[in-house]
Formats: C-alpha cells, sequence, structure tokens
C-alpha cells in the first residue's frame, strides 16, 4: 500500500472510531473535534492528511511547530493545536502560531501568553490542562490550583478561556482512564460548567472512546493516524 492509501485507511479508521463511540454515548459525532497529533512526522505527510479533508493539527514542541507552519504556510484554514508544555520563554513564538493552546498550566503561563498575544494583535484559544492524576512527572495545575489559573486566563482580553485538558496516568487497559477523564468532567463542574468551559480534551489513540463516553469534544491522536514515533 502505498504511504498515502495508508494514511487514509488509518485517518478513516480513526474518523469511524469517533463516531461509533459517540453513537455509543448518545452524542452528535460532529461535536467531537479530532486533533491529528504530527510531532516528529514530516510536513509532507500532514500535506498528506490535509488533503484528505483534515485540518486540525497537534504539535508537542515549539520549535518544530514553527517549522512546520512555515513549510505548510500555503495551506489556507490548516488550524495548529499546541499540545506540549509551554515553558514562558516560548510563549511569544507560539501565540503568533497556535489557534489553540491546551497547556497553560500556571498563572504565570497564563498572563505570558496574554501578554505575547496581545502584543502580537491576536486572541488565542486556551485550555487549562490539569494534572488529574498528580503524577509528578507530568505537567498540568494541580486541581486545587485550577481556580486561580482559570481566572488568570480570564483576565487576560487576548486569551479566549475554552475549556479543560488533561493526560491521565497510563494503563494497559484503555478503561483505566475512565476515573481520570470524569474527574476532568467534575472539574469543569466545580468551575462553571460548559458555559465556562465548553470544551475537553481527553483522548489519544488508546483511549478515544473512553474519553468520548466521559464527554471529551477534542481528541488528540496521533499513531493511530501517523503511524508509531
Ligand atoms: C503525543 C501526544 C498525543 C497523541 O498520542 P498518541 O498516543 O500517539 O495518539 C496526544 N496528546 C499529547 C499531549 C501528546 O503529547
Amino acid at each position: 500500500m502505498s504511504q498515502e492509501a495508508l494514511l487514509a485507511a488509518r485517518l478513516e479508521t480513526v474518523r469511524a472510531r469517533i463516531e461509533r463511540a459517540a453513537r455509543a454515548a448518545g452524542r452528535d459525532p460532529a461535536s467531537i473535534r479530532l486533533v491529528a497529533v504530527s510531532k516528529t512526522k514530516p510536513a509532507e505527510l500532514i500535506r498528506q492528511a490535509y488533503a484528505l479533508g483534515q485540518r486540525d493539527f497537534g504539535e508537542n514542541y515549539v520549535q518544530e511547530l514553527l517549522r512546520k507552519n512555515k513549510e505548510l504556510a500555503d495551506l489556507p484554514d490548516l488550524v495548529w493545536h499546541a499540545i506540549g508544555h509551554v515553558q514562558t520563554n516560548k510563549a511569544r513564538d507560539v501565540v503568533r502560531v497556535a489557534k489553540m493552546i491546551h497547556t497553560v498550566d500556571s498563572v504565570r503561563l497564563a498572563q505570558e501568553l496574554g501578554r505575547r498575544a496581545a502584543a502580537a494583535g491576536v486572541t488565542v484559544d486556551a485550555l487549562v490542562q490539569v494534572n488529574v492524576g498528580g503524577e509528578p512527572q507530568k505537567s498540568g495545575c494541580a486541581p486545587a490550583d485550577l481556580g486561580e489559573v482559570l481566572a488568570a486566563v480570564e483576565a487576560q482580553p487576548s486569551l479566549r478561556l475554552r475549556g479543560l485538558m488533561t493526560i491521565p496516568p497510563h494503563t494497559d487497559d484503555p478503561a483505566g482512564a475512565r476515573p481520570f477523564f470524569l474527574a476532568l468532567q467534575r472539574l469543569r463542574e466545580e468551575h462553571g460548567g460548559p458555559s465556562r468551559l465548553p470544551e475537553l480534551s481527553m483522548g489519544m489513540t488508546h483511549d478515544l472512546e473512553v474519553a468520548i463516553e466521559c464527554g471529551a469534544t477534542v481528541v488528540r491522536v496521533g499513531s493511530a493516524i501517523f503511524g508509531e514515533r
């Protein structure tokens, strides 16, 4: 099979998984956005996925995001999502390229992103990442600090608060992620519900069905689309 045919088949499989999971949960499949996670993969593959109708792409590393953004500048409605930890010294670069930042996790980062977005004359969608599993090696704010980080995002006129994001601890059984996805949903309820926080970014290749069952509106899928890294 050619690389293009393989990509088309994989993308189709992921779309079918999303559709099936949404229907099983009694949800409209169109209410779930697929972000194709292209980290470490060449810009050419992104271009092929774009030709297959995919528009939202996620990158973890700011340098890589900037490079690919340049290489793909001719694709008019490609939407970049920054899904990796953002260091404050990268805030200026990331706001110029990303439409949505999934990983705001401190008051300081919210302030820096807001300042840089205002200076660049752009408005950026922001999700607050929560470390629901309390894993020391993972980024994300502690659930107890969520209120102040949300307020810090809302205090920035150039950031638009859209919701929450999480990466659960790894479990071999995808169902193991359920308590963490439900915890994110519960945090949303405690902090204003869907009117304040419409988006829940959760679910990856391994556990997207469980995430959709638990209310995900954005799933971030890499290896099922682009192959193993
Ligand atoms: C790499 C990555 C993904 C995609 O992971 P897959 O298991 O390849 O689907 C999703 N979200 C984040 C934050 C990532 O770093």
